[in-house]
C-alpha cells in the first residue's frame, strides 16, 4: 500500500460546515492515495436552533451531531476526524490561545502541509467561524516557522457567481482573491450523501437543496500571504500546486 506523501487538514467550527462548504475538496483528495486527509470540527453544534423542535437536551444533540459529522466525513472517503468540544455559538467567549494551542497540536499530529479553514469573513459571518478562522491563522503562522511545518493556509470562500438562490446573508470573495478552484463535478453525489448524514439539521439542508442555493461545481480558495503576481494571476486547480519541492515527500521510509 502506498503511504501518503502529503497531508491536508481541514478545520471548521460546526458539524455540517464541512459538507456545506468543502465536501467536494475532501472527497477529491481522500480518493488520492498520495494525500492524508484529516477533518477537525471545533464544536459539537449543540446550540442549534433546531434544539427545541427536536425535544432533546443540548448534550444529546451534541452527541448526535458528532456522530453525524463523523458519518459525513466517512461518506466523503476520509476516516480521520477530530472532534473538539468548544461551546457552540459561544466561541467568542473562549480564550483564543486555547483554540490556537489545540490547532497547533493537531497540525503537528497530522503533519499537515496544507491547512484549510473558513475565509476570514466567516462566510456566513457566524462568530464561531470568525473565531476558528483567526485561531487557525495564528496557529499556522506559528507552525510554519517549524522545520517540516505547514507550507500553505487556504481560506475557503464563495464567489459571487456561485450564488444561485441562497436566502441567507453570505460574504463573497472578490474575483482577484480567488487563487485555487477545485473541480468538484465528479463528487456532487458524495456531497449530497454527506449532507444527508446531518439528520439533526435536515430541515436546513432540504431547504437549501430545494432552492439550489449555491453552485457547487467548483470550490474556491484564497491562499494566505501568497501574492498572485508570482504566477501571473493564474488560478490553480490543486491545493498542493506550486508548493516548495521539499514538501513532496518520498513515499519510501
Ligand atoms: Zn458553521
Amino acid at each position: 500500500m502506498t503511504a501518503p506523501e502529503r497531508s491536508l487538514l481541514f478545520v471548521f467550527a460546526h458539524p455540517d460546515d464541512e459538507s456545506y462548504g468543502v465536501a467536494g475538496t475532501i472527497a477529491r483528495y481522500s480518493a488520492d492515495r498520495r494525500t492524508r486527509v484529516a477533518v477537525a470540527t471545533m464544536t459539537r453544534g449543540e446550540a442549534s436552533r433546531h434544539l427545541e423542535s427536536l425535544g432533546i437536551t443540548g448534550e444529546e444533540l451534541g452527541r448526535r451531531r458528532e456522530a453525524e459529522v463523523k458519518a459525513a466525513v466517512r461518506v466523503l472517503g476520509c476516516d480521520e476526524h477530530y472532534q473538539f468540544g468548544y461551546p457552540d455559538s459561544a466561541m467568542r467567549h473562549v480564550d483564543p490561545r486555547d483554540v490556537e494551542a489545540d490547532v497547533r497540536e493537531l497540525i503537528r499530529k497530522v503533519d499537515a502541509d496544507v491547512v484549510v479553514t473558513f475565509d476570514i469573513t466567516g462566510i456566513s459571518g457566524h462568530p464561531d467561524h470568525h473565531a476558528v478562522a483567526s485561531a487557525v491563522t495564528r496557529a499556522f503562522v506559528e507552525e510554519r516557522e517549524r522545520e517540516g511545518g505547514p507550507a500553505r493556509l487556504a481560506y475557503y470562500g464563495v464567489r459571487e457567481e456561485d450564488i444561485r438562490n441562497w436566502k441567507r446573508f453570505i460574504h463573497t470573495m472578490k474575483p482577484e482573491h480567488v487563487d485555487v478552484c477545485i473541480d468538484c463535478r465528479a463528487t456532487l453525489d458524495l456531497r449530497e450523501l454527506a449532507l444527508q448524514s446531518h439528520q439533526s439539521v435536515i430541515g436546513d439542508i432540504e431547504r437549501d437543496g430545494k432552492d439550489d442555493g449555491l453552485r457547487r461545481e467548483e470550490e474556491c480558495y484564497t491562499l494566505f500571504q501568497e501574492p498572485r503576481d508570482g504566477r501571473a494571476g493564474k488560478t490553480l486547480d490543486d491545493l498542493f500546486a506550486d508548493l516548495p519541492a521539499d514538501r513532496a515527500r518520498s513515499a519510501d521510509p
